[in-house]
């Protein structure tokens, strides 16, 4: 099996390789192909699994289908995850393949300059690795003119089961409510206690789970 056989963009493509991934991971084998075809997902899988590309590389490719990349207000899909640790990181791989693609990434999350944050997301950010927190904050500061996530059609939520831990459950669903119905979400968690599965009903339509 190879990268190539899933319909991804010949950018990406380049992508890919200039950074030496040349064959998928398992989890990347049976998510990616189950993800472009737009079915929500939850795929059980840790880190060291290859799980960040699983959701991005399709994440990539439903980005730069929109007809309105230039002229849109808020971002087009949004990553979120328990800490800023694992949103740097997952920022970081971003970057290795949004430079190339001319897309605009923004990374929002506690700790960090919330001015350079907002800067980054009035700039057009096209994609938004997040944390709850902070995601929060920025959509209730200045009566909601910092950012929206109305454009949002795909959304990420890495290590749900951290997330939920670390209490964010409220949260999460508040920042889903901003996000319309019409999308697609993928959840990534290392294990699936009932907790995890009532979050995914609430957020997923019909998901398919993927467990390698
Ligand atoms: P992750 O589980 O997404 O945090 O990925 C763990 C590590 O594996 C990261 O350093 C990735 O760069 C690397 N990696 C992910 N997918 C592949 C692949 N298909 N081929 C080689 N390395 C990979």
């Amino acid at each position: 099996t190879s990268f190539g056989q899933g319909g991804l963009n010949p950018s990406i493509m380049n992508s890919l390789e200039k950074h030496q991934y040349f064959k998928p991971t398992p989890i990347q084998c049976q998510s990616i192909p189950v993800i472009m075809k737009g079915y929500d997902v939850i795929g059980c899988a840790k880190t060291g699994s290859g799980k960040t590309l699983s959701f991005l590389l399709p994440l990539l490719r439903h980005v730069l289908s929109q007809e309105d990349l230039k002229n849109g207000d808020g971002p087009i899909a949004m990553i979120m995850a328990p800490t800023r640790d694992l949103a740097k990181q997952i920022h970081k791989e971003v970057r290795k393949f949004s430079i190339s693609l001319h897309l605009k990434v923004a990374c929002v999350y506690g700790g960090g300059s919330m001015s350079n944050q907002i800067g980054d997301l009035k700039r057009g950010a096209h994609i938004v690795v997040c944390s709850p927190g902070r995601m929060i904050d920025l959509l209730c500061s200045n009566n909601g003119k910092v950012t929206n996530l109305k454009r949002v059609t795909y959304v990420v939520l890495d290590e749900a089961d951290r997330m939920f831990d670390l209490g964010f459950g409220p949260q999460i669903l508040k920042i889903m409510q901003n996000i319309q119905p019409q999308r697609q979400t993928v959840m990534f968690s290392a294990t699936f206690p009932k907790r995890i599965e009532s979050l995914a009903r609430e957020v997923l339509n019909k998901p398919i789970e993927i467990i390698v």
